[in-house]
């Protein structure tokens, strides 16, 4: 019957697949539940329980009957603590009004929604996070990947080069799923310049924000004048290990976020009301589980260095920041062929490159939110079918 379905499906849904990362995920408990014994480094999830004073703050918030509806950008005490550290920590120059409490994905879609539609081009990074082209082609939108090569990053100057009458928005990911790349302050503040000058909406993905092992993190809304076109997406999934509570937020001029919530208020009202007193706990509360997590991972990123440098068809650009590691293979196999060799053969789930765009082939991601313990066995099993 799926023919009918076929049919049926809106346009807009037409080259729109399933997300792979989602996939794989349900793929690999499908395994799991056959009784394989898969090690999964294919999922951008921290392996860390949410800090337990959040946690303690969320189920406050439920014994005091804090369940109901919340404003639709989100409760004040919440969106001051947002604004406080956008202000205090990125420099971005926003207050309370300028912030909408609002899950990551969502936010990137409905900024997206809002801001690009039929015949508008968006200009995003190839290799990006799996979600940005779908997106854009769920709005109606035409993206328009920019290839990103040596330190994977958008650089302006190939930016400017697919930049036409038609282009409505740029998205830039940095700290980079799936690259790991932490983009030079030059690299941002060419792209804001090229945005002011062609009156394009920058949406900057800044959810690996915490996560930086070699350089600096900078907003790009902090550069001079870039605030007024840019939205600042961010959220707790990563950094305090959260990616259940469906929990972000968009820090925008007042003007650009009364669109984001428009379709706030038509899709979804507003954020979990609980989970927001547990942002409030993540924002204004202790440190130490943030910075703890990221020693962690930098030190799993030197196993990944060394796994990488036993096996001779691997090489990679060591990440700045997040917990992926970008894996170059010299093997004829397409990426999709080689994810399910290491799936079926070692009992590895990576995600195959292409999932990130076509400058995707030939590399696989490699997620290092797993134990120590699991990556140096994937290491080895990967090492053994390879040999
Ligand atoms: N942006 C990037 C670059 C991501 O990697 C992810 C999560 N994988 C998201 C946005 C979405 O975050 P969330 O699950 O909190 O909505």
């Amino acid at each position: 019957m799926s023919y009918l379905f076929d049919f049926m499906v809106a346009e807009r849904m037409l080259g729109v697949g399933e997300s792979p990362t989602v996939r794989l995920s349900g793929l690999v408990s499908e395994l799991r539940a056959k009784g394989e014994d898969v090690i999964s480094l294919g999922v951008g999830e921290p392996d860390f329980p949410t800090p337990s004073h959040i946690v303690e703050a969320a189920k406050q918030a439920l014994d005091e009957g804090f369940t109901k509806y919340t404003p639709s950008k989100g409760i004040p005490e919440l969106r001051e603590a947002i604004a406080e550290k956008s202000r205090a920590e990125n420099g971005i120059p926003c207050g309370p009004e300028d912030v909408i409490v609002i899950p990551t994905k969502h936010a990137l879609f409905a900024s997206v929604l809002a801001f690009a539609g039929p015949s508008d081009e968006v200009l995003l990074p190839d290799p990006g996070w799996v979600s940005y082209l779908p997106m854009v082609r769920l709005a109606s939108a035409k993206p328009v990947p920019v290839p990103c090569e040596g330190e994977f990053q958008m650089t302006p100057e190939a930016t400017a080069e697919l930049i036409t009458p038609a282009s409505r928005m740029i998205i830039v990911n940095s700290p980079n799923n799936p690259t790991g790349s932490v983009y030079d302050p030059e690299a941002l503040r060419g792209l804001a310049d090229l945005a002011e000058d062609h009156n394009l909406v920058i949406v900057t993905d800044e959810i690996y924000e915490k996560i930086v092992f070699n350089g600096e993190h900078h907003s790009i809304a902090a550069f001079p004048g870039a605030f007024d076109n840019t939205i600042t997406v961010h959220g707790f999934s990563k950094t305090y290990s959260m990616t259940g509570w469906r929990l972000g937020w968009a820090v925008a001029p007042r003007d650009l976020l009364g669109s984001i919530n428009k379709i706030q208020q038509h899709s979804t009202t507003c954020a979990t009301s609980f989970a927001q007193k547990g942002g409030v706990a993540a924002l204004t509360g202790p440190k130490g589980p943030v910075e703890k997590m990221v020693q962690e991972f930098e030190k799993r990123r030197e196993i990944v260095a060394q796994g990488v440098a036993e096996i001779p068809a691997f090489t990679f650009k060591k990440p700045r920041g997040t917990f992926y590691a970008w894996i170059r293979y010299d093997d004829p196999r397409s990426s999709l062929d080689f994810a399910e060799t290491l799936l079926k053969e070692a009992k590895v789930a990576v995600t195959p490159g292409i999932a990130f765009g076509d400058k995707g082939e030939n590399h696989f991601r490699l997620s290092f939110a797993a134990s120590r313990e699991n990556i140096q066995e994937a290491f080895k099993r990967v090492a053994e079918v390879l040999a």
